[in-house]
């Protein structure tokens, strides 16, 4: 439920309603606004006290959120969140670009890539230290080593870094090294992982699981709001179907979806969707035209020797002309890339 406060309601009368919350057994969420205030009744227990709340004193109306997610909600937050990280952002009317190798292999190959993004025009470095392999036998990382170098490599760029954190034994190094955490598809529903990672209060990119709905999508993200961190960005990085000529296929629709259920910003990541570099800039271009806030992908300066995702990744010349056409699209659609 939310209760909407009347026009400049005093601090007492807000104070009282969340008291009264309390009482009811719920845990009061105030949302100041620009004349008005909301308060969120969170809680797990079926809704009551409705008409209660609705008689207090300076208070306006009481609404039932209609979703099974609240915080994330377009009827608690009816504009576009605007996730900063550092001193540039993601959602709004800026399309942002996050690029950088799958895995951070050494110095000079973080650091190439890095040149190459900062010079094309791009907003954040990306780069895995630890990584979620599906074989045991595949390269898993450089581990904290790997979280030092983008760090460095991130600092001497002058780019802000998104990297991914695989479970709760490693999130503390990683929130220490990097700007951005981001959670992988294969940890969407590590409830554990998402509300320890919420309480870092580090921007989060949550990548959506590779068989989850947008719902369960949101939810997740629920999970993160709940713990009081707002900097959540959703990533539609493609689903697992029945199609054998991708690697995973791209829910372009999910973007209108989560730009209409949610006011967090999504952005799309064509590199992981595709599995193949030739359908990297198309899938791109189409994640920005159906309204995503942001795209994500994977550049390596010699993609055949790369130690993970070789086949996907992007020589730093194809980067330049993604980013180039991105820029294109997104003027179509009314946005900037910057
Ligand atoms: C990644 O971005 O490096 C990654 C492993 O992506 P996903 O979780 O989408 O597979
Ligand atoms: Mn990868």
């Amino acid at each position: 439920m939310i209760v909407i406060m009347k026009i400049n309601a005093s601090q007492k009368a807000i104070d009282r309603v969340q008291r009264e919350i309390e009482k009811l057994g719920y845990v009061p969420r105030p949302a100041p606004g620009e004349t008005r205030t909301l308060v969120g009744v969170m809680g797990a227990k079926p809704l009551r006290g409705k008409q209660h709340l609705q008689a207090l004193p300076e208070v306006s109306d009481v609404l039932e959120i209609s979703t099974p997610y609240k915080l994330a909600s377009r009827e608690w937050h009816p504009q576009d969140t605007i996730v900063k990280v550092g001193s540039t952002s993601i959602g709004g009317n800026q399309v942002a670009v996050i690029a950088g190798p799958c895995s951070i292999e050494s110095y000079d190959q973080t650091k190439e890539v890095g040149l190459a993004v900062k010079a094309a025009g791009g907003h954040f470095l990306r780069g895995g230290a630890f990584k979620p392999r599906t074989s045991p036998y595949s390269f898993q990382g450089l581990g904290v080593e790997g979280l030092k170098i983008i760090k460095q490599v991130g600092t001497e760029v002058d780019l802000p870094t998104v990297v991914e954190v695989t479970d709760t034994e490693v999130l503390e190094v990683t929130a220490e090294y990097t700007d951005m955490l981001q959670i992988g598809t294969r940890n969407m529903q590590n409830f554990t992982l998402l509300k320890a990672a919420a309480r870092t209060q580090k921007p989060i990119l949550l990548k959506r699981g590779m068989s989850a709905t947008v719902k369960e999508t949101i939810l997740a993200a629920e999970y993160i709001l709940n713990e009081g961190n707002e900097d959540v960005v959703l990533c539609e990085r493609g689903i697992r179907t029945f199609v054998d000529h991708t690697r995973n296929t791209l829910d372009v629709s999910a973007i209108p979806a989560f730009n209409r259920l949610t006011h967090l910003p999504v952005i799309v990541d064509p590199s992981h969707a595709a599995g193949k570099r030739h359908k990297v800039l198309p899938l791109a271009l189409a994640g920005v035209a159906a309204g995503a806030h942001g795209v994500m992908v994977e550049v390596h300066p010699n993609p055949a020797m790369a130690l993970s995702d070789g086949p996907q990744q992007l020589v730093p010349a194809d980067f330049q002309e993604l980013i180039d056409r991105i820029r294109l699209v997104a003027k179509a659609v009314g946005k900037n890339l910057d």
